[in-house]
């Protein structure tokens, strides 16, 4: 039996696409990125963005001129009274921001009182706290049942604000940099720049570049890029990595300058741009959030620092299932059971304790085996 015949039609049916190149033959799969883009366009995106610094260094004010918005409209600000006791709060605010047809979520987490009281020992524990709690709960989610419906709150970046007046790095920006630079992408800013000159500028990026790298600071690196792109890409990356610490000027306001409406700040002496890349890094920041590096911080943030949580999760688990698989054979063996502290008044107390740690033992074993059975699942290719 000739089969060649009906192959051929086959393949002219399915191979040969249009008419514009009748010598090639097409599967099709060329509209891949354009079905994934469809699909994603059509999903939206999603981006959690924090904030943190010194009140004051126009954290807010920056946030606003991004993307926009008005998203500290129910702000109180806090006297100085209130502001020595005041603990390091973390608040979190969502706009849904549209823009030719694309969708995005964007929450942005702002921690009010880091680095405002008079001890500030440790004031970013409850910002590591807050994004472990994300991790946390995005790791439970996932280990759960209902995977398909995660709502993903993991911090993709974190906007550090470096005061303009000191002299670089202040020891409380070394140690927050220090303790929350394997959980998040941290990118340095050198906030109010237009209370520097120029060469001011120039000069603290350097100290502050000199001085993350002596403190052994990891902030978010930016891809490197490959060496087959043209020379202007490979120009503008050279130029993002040089620009760190960004140096920015925000404002809320929309002045007249040279007959244009542009935001900026408008002094006696002048006014001060906030698009014009010729007085701050405002654009170039933008551009790096939003047009080029939003999908690599996501990817950084899943990959690197969620993956480390996870490991260390699933290991604390598994010495904890095996701490307590052990002590029960013990008892077994010996048949007879660790006996309880007997403190009038306490017992009910003490079980009620022992109970908890069993149900949360029997909770860690359930997703532990969970976790493995994905694993295998994934091995085997299913
Ligand atoms: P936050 O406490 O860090 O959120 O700071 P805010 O955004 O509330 O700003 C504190 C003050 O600094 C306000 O009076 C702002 O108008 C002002 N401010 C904000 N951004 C800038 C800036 O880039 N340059 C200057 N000179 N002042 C700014």
């Amino acid at each position: 039996m000739d089969h060649s015949s009906s192959n051929n039609r086959f393949r002219s049916t399915i191979f040969n696409h249009g008419d514009q190149d009748q010598d090639k033959e097409y599967v099709g799969f060329a509209t891949l990125p354009n079905q994934v883009h469809r699909k994603s366009v059509k999903k939206g995106f999603d981006f959690t963005l924090m904030v943190a610094g010194e009140s004051g260094l126009g954290k807010s004010t920056l946030v606003n001129s991004l993307f926009l918005t008005d998203l500290y409209k129910d702000r109180k600000l806090l006297n100085a009274e209130e502001r020595i006791t005041q603990t390091v709060e973390i608040t979190k605010h969502t706009v849904d921001i549209e823009e030719k047809g694309v969708k995005l979520k964007l929450t942005i987490v702002d921690t009010p009182g880091f680095g405002d009281a008079v001890n500030n020992t440790e004031c970013w524990k409850s910002v590591a706290d807050y994004i472990d709690q994300q991790f946390e709960q995005y790791f439970r989610d996932e280990s759960g049942l209902n995977r398909k419906n995660i709502q993903d709150n993991r911090v993709h970046c974190c906007l550090y604000f470096i005061s303009p007046f000191g002299h670089g790095l202040r020891p409380l920006d070394v140690e927050f940099m220090k303790a929350l630079h394997e959980k998040v992408n941290i990118v340095p800013i050198l906030a109010k720049a237009d209370t520097l000159t120029p060469t001011e500028v120039k000069k603290k990026k350097i100290k502050i570049r000199e001085e993350i790298e002596q403190y052994g600071i990891k902030i978010y690196q930016f891809p490197d890029c490959d060496s087959d792109e043209d020379e202007d890409f490979k120009q503008q990356d050279h130029q993002l990595k040089e620009s760190i610490p960004f140096a920015v000027i925000g404002s809320n306001t929309v002045v007249e300058a040279k007959g244009k409406r542009v935001r900026g700040r408008l002094y006696p002496w002048g006014i001060v741009e906030v698009e014009n890349s010729a007085h701050c890094d405002f654009v170039k920041l933008r551009n790096m959030l939003v047009r080029t590096h939003m999908q690599d911080l996501k990817d950084v943030t899943r990959e690197t620092h969620y993956e480390n949580y996870r490991a260390h999760c699933i290991q604390n688990m598994t010495r904890m299932v095996v701490k307590e698989r052990n002590r029960n054979k013990l008892t077994r063996e010996s048949g007879t059971d660790f006996p309880l502290p007997v403190v009038p008044g306490v017992g009910d107390e003490t079980e009620k304790l022992i109970r908890e740690k069993d149900e949360e033992l029997r909770r860690m074993q359930e997703m532990l085996t969970r976790i493995q059975d994905q694993m295998h699942t994934q091995k085997d290719g299913y």
